[in-house]
């Protein structure tokens, strides 16, 4: 493989009910700091059905070029015609990096892709750098459980390629004023050859919660000591109109669902505040949660990891410290707070 014709950063533009979604943005913003670094292109890749408009919007997120597939027969995500059209376009232009959404497609597409251009492929990444002058892409995620961060090369095989989890890299502020090119491709993807046929979505009418979208996040952990006691939980989300977080371990004691879980096998979530309550604050939580604006943790143990991490911390029996909260914010609700009060 000539190492020298692979050139550019790309950036996997998933779209869903006819917009970009918020991770492949992201990625441009980040993709845009490595294409500067090492002074090549950033360019989007754009695949579906009635997509075109779509473009203007990457290049105002940063994208000099966008590459669009737009055909019926990318109506639906499927990996075998969208890996299809990757494979085209990579063996057309040869891309030197090319960044996906960890999403349910972006991490299908991708692994499929890499598998088929025998290529290097870092799951999950949360770190990325470039080295200006061979190149090569620094991709770093939490390794061995969470307690050391590996940083993963791939020396001799092009394109690079990383996913990245929603919420973990910025997106740029939009340039309405940017201006780029637009690449209308095709690919010789015909709809008879496909073996997959959707016939149906069905979307799943649990699957509600959007933790990653949420601005106030009330997390439970192991400390609440069961089931009910998790309720309590729910009684202070309501409260105060937060969307209910989880540890692991509170996951799989039953007490909630896994989709709940913030932290590394569970949702990265950016909210703007997170109350930590009875969370011990294990790596494999912190990372998923340490970019909240204000974080503020309840805990019984004061030599408790999360004590570390947070930006208020309260010493104290959850079952204590919690009523007392929700007694005040109702309170504040119905205009009768008063500060210097129990709380
Ligand atoms: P604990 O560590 O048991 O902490 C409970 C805390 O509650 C303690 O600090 C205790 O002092 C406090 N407490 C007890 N009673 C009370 C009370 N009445 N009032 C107030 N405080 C009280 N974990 C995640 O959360 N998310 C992940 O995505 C995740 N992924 C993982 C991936 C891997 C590969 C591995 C190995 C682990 C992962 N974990 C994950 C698990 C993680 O290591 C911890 O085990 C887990 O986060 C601990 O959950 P916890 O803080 O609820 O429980």
């Amino acid at each position: 493989m000539n190492l020298a014709e692979y050139q550019g950063v790309w950036v996997f533009l998933e779209q869903k009910d006819g917009a970009i979604v918020p991770v492949s943005l992201e990625l441009l913003g980040a993709g845009r700091a490595l294409a500067d670094k090492r002074g090549v292109p950033l360019a989007g890749l754009l695949i579906g059905d009635q997509v075109k408009p779509l473009a203007q919007q990457a290049i105002h997120y940063g994208a000099d070029l966008v590459y669009v597939y737009d055909h019926p027969v990318f109506r639906d995500y499927r990996t075998e015609s969208y890996m299809k059209a990757v494979i085209d376009c990579c063996q057309k232009y040869k891309p030197e990096i090319f960044l996906y959404g960890a999403t349910s497609t972006g991490k299908d597409l991708a692994s499929a892709v890499a598998t088929d251009l025998a290529t290097g492929l870092t799951a999950d990444t949360t770190m990325l750098d470039v080295d200006p002058e061979s190149g090569l892409l620094q991709a770093s995620r939490p390794a061995f459980g969470g307690n050391i961060m590996a940083t993963i090369l791939c020396k001799k095989h092009r394109p690079q390629m990383a996913t990245v989890r929603p919420k973990v890299m910025k997106a740029l502020e939009p340039d309405l004023t940017r201006s780029g090119t637009i690449v209308e491709e095709s690919a010789q993807v015909r709809e008879e050859e496909l073996r997959t046929k959707v016939l149906k979505i069905v979307r799943d009418a649990q699957r509600t919660i959007r933790l990653d979208e949420a601005d106030v996040i009330v997390a439970g952990g192991k400390g609440l000591g069961s089931k009910e006691g998790f309720q309590l939980i729910h009684r202070f989300a309501e409260t105060i109109g937060a969307t209910v977080g989880a540890s692991r371990d509170a996951v799989e004691a039953g007490w909630i669902d896994h989709q709940h879980q913030v932290g590394q096998t569970g949702v990265t979530v950016t909210p703007k505040i997170y109350f930590a309550i009875g969370i011990s604050g294990a790596i494999q939580h912190l990372v998923g949660m340490q970019n909240s604006g204000l974080i503020i943790a309840i805990n019984k143990d004061p030599q408790a990891a999360i004590f570390q991490h947070c930006h208020y911390g309260i010493v104290g029996d959850a079952f204590e410290i919690v009523p007392l909260l929700i007694e005040a914010f109702q309170k504040a609700v119905h205009g009768e707070v008063q500060y210097g009060g129990k709380v």
